[in-house]
């Protein structure tokens, strides 16, 4: 699962602990953390990548901060950041700031993570913060302001400084999802729902011309149906609208 199209940087185990220790140092230097005890863990082989305050047993601590190597993989390999810090890198336009690139993606990814923490620990008494709420959005970008994704940016650069990570995401591996994204605008009708596919299906589908492609499922994501064709590397896929998806028959 790992991207074979970035074979030679640190594993993403490693760039998940790099990044661990990235934030970190963010923390030290925060004036909000100061004397908040931080725990800041690596799981591999999961997605969830979140702020946890502390349990209502031990108020004081440690608030927990976790970051999965799928969402490390997310980041530098998907076409398009979808997870919510990277609509949140389009939506700022942070995008245009440090380019869609793996290494700016992290950098947003980990000051996202951080705000979580800070609006935690600056809420009204007795009253929780909705999770991306308002009050959250205003410490996201204060931290911004702050030069906070900057600090992570160079601060990993200075860890990792293999210049894949400065590559543009969607330069490289956007042509074909594009395509099928495109034809998908142009469909009025209702979208069937694409929890009717599950990674590993054998698919085919037509593309604009009518002509039929077949592949295996990559993943599932909230509208489309991300596809590998046969015969093609895994690390370009299309994003086809699960209505023109059809299971192999007899598989
Ligand atoms: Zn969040």
């Amino acid at each position: 699962m790992y991207p074979s199209r970035v074979p030679d940087l640190p594993s993403v185990r490693a760039l998940a602990e790099l990044a661990a220790a990235v934030t970190c140092e963010l923390l030290r230097d925060l004036p909000d953390a100061a004397g908040v005890s931080v725990r800041i863990r690596v799981r591999e082989g999961v997605w969830a990548t979140y702020y946890r305050p502390p349990r209502p047993a031990r108020p004081f601590g440690p608030h927990v901060i976790q970051l999965g190597t799928r969402m490390v993989v997310h980041q530098l390999e998907a076409p398009a950041a979808t997870d919510t810090s990277g609509r949140e890198m389009h939506r700022h336009g942070w995008v245009r700031t440090w380019g869609d690139t793996p290494r700016a993606r992290l950098a947003c990814v980990l000051v996202h993570e951080i705000a979580h923490l800070v609006a935690h620990l600056r809420r009204p008494p007795g009253q929780r913060v909705r999770t991306h709420g308002p009050a959250f959005q205003a410490v996201l970008l204060e931290l911004h302001a702050r030069g906070l994704a900057r600090q992570a940016w160079s601060r990993l650069r200075e860890l990792i400084a293999d210049p894949r990570l400065d590559q543009p995401v969607s330069a490289t591996v956007e042509r074909p999802a594009r395509r099928a994204v495109r034809r998908a605008t142009r469909v009025t009708s209702p979208r069937p729902s694409t929890t009717a596919f599950v990674p590993g299906d054998p698919v085919t589908w037509p593309d604009r011309e009518g002509r039929s492609h077949h592949g295996t499922v990559r993943r599932v994501n909230p509208r489309t149906v991300s596809v590998v064709e046969q015969g093609r590397p895994a690390t370009e896929w299309w994003r086809v609208p699960p209505r023109l998806l059809r299971r192999r028959p007899g598989e």
